[in-house]
Formats: C-alpha cells, sequence, structure tokens
C-alpha cells in the first residue's frame, strides 16, 4: 500500500508559472524589479478590486512591519493583536520595540473577539496609553467579524491593520478580504493558498502610500545620483523571479479556492453525523472562507491527541490550531484581554490536510483513519 506522506498544504503549481520565470531570465530580469513584479502587482489589483493599490515584497511579515512602520509604531507604543494566530502576525510589533495587547477569540470565527477588543481599549486607555493599531487575522482563510471590529476602530479612531496572509479569496459581504484594514498584508509563503515560494504584499488604499511602501522596501534611497539616505530602509522588495511564479500561480487561485473548499465540504460531510466534533465554518452567509485549513475541534485534548497521532502513525500530517500568543514563552509578559476561548481552541483543535493538490486516492486514505477512530 502507498504510504507516501499527506502534507497539511504544500505548493501547488498551475503550469504557466515557469513560463513567467523563463521570461524573466530571457530578458535578464532577474532583480528585485522587473515586468513580472509590475504584472504581479496589477493581477492582485485586478483580483481585489476596490481600487486598492498593491506593492510585493519579500514576505508577509515584512509587509506587517512595514505597515507598523507606516501607521508610526514606535518604542514603547502599544499594538493590539489577536492572540490566536501566527507569530508573524505579532513579532513585528517587537521588531519595533513596542508592546503586543493581546485580545481573545470568539466562538463562531475562532478570530478577534470584539467584546475583549472594546475591553482592552478602554482599560489600555485608562492605564495612559492608547494603542497604536489592531492587528486582526482572518484565521484559516475565515474572516473576522468585520463589521463590529470596524465600529470599535472607528468609535476609538484606532486604525486596523488586516492580516490577511491566510485569507486571499476569501470574502465578507461580498468584499475581498485584504481590502478591509487601513493597510491589509498578503503572503505568498510555500503553504499558503497561492505561493511565490516566499513572498508577500502590503495592500495600501492610496498610490502615494503604495509608493512609501515601495521607497521603504528598497532602501529608502531619496532622489539624488549618489546614494543619499533621509530614512531608515529595508530590502523588502519581492524579487522578479518569485513574482513570475505569483503571476502564473494568480491564474489558477480561484480553482484552488474551490478545491480547499471542496476538502472543507468533504470534512464537513463526514463530521455530520458524528457527536462531539465540531467543523470550523461560516457563521452567516456574509462569511465566505477560502477554507486554506480545514480545521476541527473535538471535545478534549486527550480525543484530538490521540486522532493527530492515528494520522501520524499513516504518514498523514496534521497540527494542533496555533497555540495563543498570550501563552508563548516569548510573549508572557504581556498584557491579555478575554478568557481561555482561543486556549480551549488551542487544547481541542486540529488542523486537516487542505491542500488543493490532495488526490481522491489520499482522501480516501484520510477518511479511512477517520473511519476507524470514530
Ligand atoms: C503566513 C502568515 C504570516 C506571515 O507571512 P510570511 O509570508 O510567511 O512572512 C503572517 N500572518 C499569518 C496569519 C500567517 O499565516
Amino acid at each position: 500500500m502507498n504510504n507516501s506522506k499527506i502534507w497539511l498544504s504544500s505548493p501547488h503549481m498551475g503550469g504557466n508559472e515557469q513560463k513567467y520565470v523563463q521570461e524573466a531570465f530571457d530578458t535578464n530580469w532577474v532583480a528585485p524589479l522587473g515586468p513580472n513584479v509590475n504584472g504581479f502587482e496589477i493581477d492582485l489589483e485586478t483580483y481585489l478590486g476596490e481600487n486598492v493599490h498593491v506593492a510585493a515584497l519579500s514576505s508577509g511579515t515584512a509587509a506587517l512591519h512595514l505597515a507598523l512602520i507606516l501607521l508610526d509604531v514606535k518604542q514603547d507604543d502599544e499594538v493590539i493583536c489577536q492572540s490566536m494566530t501566527f507569530s508573524a502576525s505579532a513579532n513585528p510589533i517587537a521588531y519595533l520595540r513596542a508592546t503586543p495587547v493581546f485580545i481573545d477569540s470568539e466562538r463562531e470565527t475562532w478570530n478577534m473577539c470584539p467584546i475583549a477588543l472594546e475591553e482592552a481599549i478602554v482599560d489600555r486607555i485608562a492605564k495612559g496609553k492608547k494603542p497604536k493599531a489592531i492587528i486582526a487575522v482572518h484565521l484559516y482563510g475565515m474572516p473576522f467579524k468585520y463589521d463590529e471590529i470596524k465600529t470599535i476602530s472607528q468609535k476609538y479612531q484606532i486604525p486596523i491593520v488586516e492580516d490577511s496572509a491566510e485569507a486571499l479569496g476569501s470574502t465578507y459581504k461580498g468584499k475581498k478580504c485584504g481590502t478591509f484594514g487601513d493597510i491589509s498584508i498578503l503572503s505568498f509563503n510555500g503553504n499558503k493558498i497561492i505561493t511565490t515560494s516566499g513572498g508577500g504584499a502590503l495592500v495600501a488604499k492610496t498610490k502615494e502610500l503604495k509608493d512609501e511602501v515601495v521607497f521603504l522596501s528598497t532602501q529608502a534611497r531619496d532622489n539624488a545620483p549618489h546614494y543619499q539616505h533621509s530614512h531608515i530602509g529595508y530590502n523588502y522588495r519581492m524579487s522578479n523571479i518569485c513574482a513570475g511564479i505569483g503571476r502564473g500561480q494568480m491564474e489558477v487561485l480561484d480553482e484552488h479556492v474551490a478545491l480547499r473548499r471542496e476538502n472543507h465540504y468533504f470534512y464537513l460531510n463526514f463530521f455530520k453525523e458524528k457527536e462531539g466534533v465540531n467543523v470550523l465554518f461560516e457563521p452567516t452567509q456574509d462569511y465566505f472562507s477560502n477554507h486554506w485549513l480545514s480545521a476541527i475541534e473535538l471535545d478534549s485534548y486527550e480525543k484530538r491527541e490521540a486522532l493527530r497521532l492515528a494520522f501520524e502513525a499513516e504518514n498523514i500530517e496534521t497540527r494542533p490550531l496555533w497555540k495563543p500568543m498570550h501563552l508563548q514563552p516569548v510573549f508572557s509578559n504581556c498584557p491579555y484581554y478575554g478568557s481561555d476561548v482561543s486556549e480551549k481552541l488551542f487544547d481541542k483543535g486540529l488542523c486537516l490536510p487542505s491542500g488543493s493538490n490532495l488526490k481522491e486516492e489520499e482522501k480516501n486514505r484520510i477518511k479511512a483513519v477517520l473511519e476507524l477512530f470514530f
């Protein structure tokens, strides 16, 4: 029996990526600028709509770092961040020597809880510091409660940084994720819904802001014949080779979303009849998730571990949900608001194989493990 590894989420090429990369070689645009970078940015702008301006960067983390710089986050400032997320959402706060203030999740989308968010803002202001930004994440592709979070952002005049690293192709009330933040970011790392082998983007609302991102991400060179600098710059621009992969991937993005959503329905169908398993799904018609990763919550930690190990024994990769940032040793001294929703999800939750390249035969192997287990 074939026992080759089934990955949680692996790169899935569409076919034309190499054509764009070959073009880059043929024209010697082997550099962090060129026609593929421009083309990829236009592809993303067209896809997202809403008159956004996209700057292609070396990673989603770099995009978050620049987003916080653009929002003037400095040493000793406070930045609010969803606790249940990948560490890359929070690390850029630390790069700037600012303090993250972590917020619990709500039960429906597993994203930032609006009630805990407002409680945190009120308390931080009472303690003498108004947070500089709110980093909200669409976990596993599931849109966060945008209307509620936006209302709070407006009430207290604190901008939203939308971490849409996992949610390209998701929508909320018909609008694409990646267009909701005052500043938004995307990631094209190897495991994401589309990949450039490594890369990211910052989505800006104005051309001026995008130009500033390009300026900062290419070492902040002033307009002079020699190297003249009046700002600290970064080497964060995307390479024209990687952007070529991105252009090929954009051609298959919608197909990948459809395939990931099929995986979700495959699991949803299986668990429909099972007691004690809760699948992450859209709470209302307003939400449309790309279902980047299909995730479930079991009724205990022990059961979650048993299932994870049952998959592991069959060479099938699964992964516990993101460990909340307020439980991470590196952030243990940071303020936290909420209760134990994200902690419980972490204890009992599991991400299942979700690649858009999962084969029928692989799904059968997954189903066999599930059937034996339940
Ligand atoms: C992947 C990811 C990032 C970081 O993106 P990179 O391109 O890997 O730097 C940020 N936030 C979330 C939620 C992610 O999943």
